[in-house]
């Protein structure tokens, strides 16, 4: 295990890439990264530990609790309460462990907040938009109006007190892929804090929590990309305490016939959202984050920020179809916004 921990060497300043969407940059000895796979993604913690063995043990924990919550929410794996739900689409509620409910429940309210452009029933469609490479996969006009009648998240039936969930459509499915990653996140930074570590990144995907102090002391540096330049930032947040969600249609995407498909699903068309190359929350949480990201790349730069603006203690960086980048009023929460480039 230890092998693939990299302590950071004194007096170097790294550029750790925590993917392709997101870098901090790092000039401290005590930091300790590691990068793994999990829920489908690449994880990637930053931890500052006295030595590699709390490193190690953080990691560890975080690994264990993250491929829990995948056993609870994937609707890939056969078995989980996801899938279950999904098989009883049409046929009757099933009972969830509390957490799988409030995920359920919190998405529904991202729905409704979002007018449905958020919508977990968007997996309704699954097997018709496929992205991976290699096996990439356009659906007719007629598959994708012949599902679309099953994608609205009001034939979710939750009963609070028995804890069930219903889909009340045969062929229904929900995928929760927007919203767990930021759940998991939440809890991978729960861990680490419980291990008595202050000062901390991990980071899902495009699903960051940022914790505690930077490595010079203060604020860490989150460098935001351009969706089309993987190598040019846009903004500099410096930022702590903080969730970050980004959003791109350059993440699991394929061009057809000079057309960029990509997999984040306006549910009123079945298609992949318009008016949007990327979006960046910030808030006070990676659940909320997360799916945040999703709700207002579907809605679009004017929709989306009217929603943000609507919400406390969340704020939003959207680069529109042009271009173009749109940041909220408040975005400091510590943040400073640098746009390179006009
Ligand atoms: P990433 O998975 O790259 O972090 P997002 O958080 O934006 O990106 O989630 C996109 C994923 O969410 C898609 O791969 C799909 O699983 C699911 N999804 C796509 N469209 C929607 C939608 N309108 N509402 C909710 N979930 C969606
Ligand atoms: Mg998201």
């Amino acid at each position: 295990m230890e092998g693939i921990i990299r302590r950071i060497p004194l007096a170097v300043t790294a550029l750790i890439f925590l993917s392709a969407l997101i870098f901090a940059s790092f000039a401290q000895a005590g930091l300790f990264t590691k990068k793994t796979s999990i829920m489908g993604t690449d994880l990637e913690m930053t931890v500052s530990a006295s030595e590699a063995s709390s490193a190690d043990a953080a990691f560890s924990s975080v690994e264990e609790e993250m491929a829990r919550i995948e056993a609870l929410m994937s609707e890939w794996m056969d078995g989980t309460p996801v899938s279950e739900v999904n098989r009883s689409a049409g046929i009757g509620p099933v009972a969830v462990p509390d957490e799988v409910f409030k995920i359920i429940t919190d998405a529904v309210l991202i729905s409704e907040a979002s007018g449905g452009a958020f919508d977990v029933t968007w997996a309704s469609m699954r097997g018709l938009w496929l992205f991976t490479p290699g096996n990439e996969r356009l659906p007719s006009k007629d598959e994708v109006d012949g599902r679309l009648g099953l994608v609205d998240y009001r034939n979710i039936v939750l009963d609070p007190a028995k804890k069930t969930v219903y889909l009340k459509m045969r062929g229904m499915a929900i995928g929760l892929g927007a919203i767990a990653k930021g759940y998991a996140v939440d809890r991978a930074m729960k861990q680490i804090a419980s291990s008595g570590i202050k000062d901390a990144i991990v980071k899902a995907g495009g699903d960051m929590r940022v914790q505690g102090r930077g490595p010079d002391g203060g604020s860490w540096k989150i460098g935001i990309r351009d969706p089309r330049d993987k190598d040019r930032l846009i903004a500099t947040l410096e930022v702590s305490n903080v969730s970050i969600s980004t959003s791109g249609d350059y993440e699991r995407s394929f061009i057809k016939d000079g057309v960029l498909y990509h997999h984040i699903m306006d549910p009123k068309t079945g298609y992949p959202a318009r008016g949007t190359r990327s979006v960046t929350i910030l808030g006070p949480d990676t659940e909320t984050t997360d799916a945040l990201s999703t709700a207002v790349f579907v809605l679009g730069p004017e929709a989306g920020m009217g929603l943000i603006k609507s919400l406390k203690g969340v704020e939003a960086l959207i680069v529109d179809s042009n271009g173009r980048i749109h940041s909220s009023p408040g975005i400091s929460l510590g943040a400073t916004v640098a746009p390179e480039r006009p």
